[in-house]
């Protein structure tokens, strides 16, 4: 089997690293950078993060699989001392290949369109204003939102800024994104609806941002800055991140162990 491995950088990581390395050579598998089966990602959800965007053209091909090296990850979902566990079931059993639903983002500029992919979210702030946008729903006009942004998730980024924001928590079998709101003004000019709403994958929504406007462009843990903005229409992709469960661990026991504790 092939494989690429990506860790966060700090010592515990690059040992973890080195020792899956030893593991999976003498389990006969080999690594490949370009091409990989499998990829894997030792850190925290962050890391996860940048493994799906180095392979974010690849999605069909490979499976990711998370290894957390600090608190309990949501992707992340193996231990640090379970990594012969982990190589053992890899290398005699057949994992079961769980989808989640991806973002698909386009955005629209004077310059053109681009494409984006997100695994957790999309968040778009103003850089020196408030952020003015209107936020249109199906192609029809929803509200005027005017505050600090929008953040637009997946049901896996659902427990990522989605939540600090308030949003609900999205089981990951559904189909869907989510819009929230950050600090929104509300008055008789513009009013949002103050919850936050959940499309199905049939629907879409377009937020138009005042065309002057310097936009902050969060895809994930990556932000651009853009101007000239015209239009960015949000949809759920059309594709999927597979991860490989080679054991199961139910979201809802994810959520409550990250957030609750032991009950
Ligand atoms: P970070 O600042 O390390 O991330 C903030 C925290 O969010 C970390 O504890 C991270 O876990 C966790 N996280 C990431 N994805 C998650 C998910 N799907 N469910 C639950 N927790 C999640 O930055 P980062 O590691 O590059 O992650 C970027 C993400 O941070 C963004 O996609 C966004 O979801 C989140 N974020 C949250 C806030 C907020 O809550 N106010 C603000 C900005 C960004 P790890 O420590 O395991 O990486
Ligand atoms: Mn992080």
């Amino acid at each position: 089997m092939k494989y690429a491995l990506l860790d966060r950088g700090d010592r515990l990581s690059r040992a973890l690293s080195e020792e899956f390395h030893s593991l999976a050579k003498a389990k006969g598998f080999q690594v490949d950078d370009q091409s990989p089966e499998i990829v894997v990602s030792i850190g925290g959800d962050g890391t996860l993060l940048q493994a799906f965007h180095r392979f974010e053209d690849q999605l069909e091909q490979v499976s990711f699989i998370g290894i957390h090296t600090g608190h309990l990850g949501f992707y992340a979902d193996w231990k640090k001392d379970e990594l012969s566990e982990l190589l053992h079931l890899m290398a005699t059993s057949e994992p079961r290949k769980v989808q989640y639903p991806l973002l698909h983002v386009e955005i629209t500029s004077r310059e053109g369109k681009s494409k984006y992919l997100a695994l957790n979210e999309f968040t778009l702030k103003s850089v020196d204003s408030t952020l003015v946008s209107a936020v249109h729903i199906n192609d029809e006009p929803f509200e005027m939102f005017r505050g600090d942004g929008i953040v637009i998730s997946t049901p896996t980024g659902s427990t990522g800024y989605n939540k600090s924001l308030g949003g609900a928590v999205i089981h990951p079998s559904l189909e869907a994104l989510q819009i929230a709101e950050i600090a929104s003004i509300n008055n008789r000019i513009y009013r949002t609806l103050g919850s936050s709403v959940i499309l199905p994958k049939h629907h879409h929504c377009d937020i138009v941002p005042n065309l002057d406007d310097e936009l902050f462009i969060g895809i994930d843990h990556q932000v651009l800055q853009m101007s000239g903005v015209t239009s960015i229409t949000c949809k759920v992709a059309d594709c999927k991140i597979t991860f490989a469960r080679h054991r199961p661990f139910p979201f809802w026991n994810r959520v409550r162990e990250a957030f609750i504790g032991s009950v």
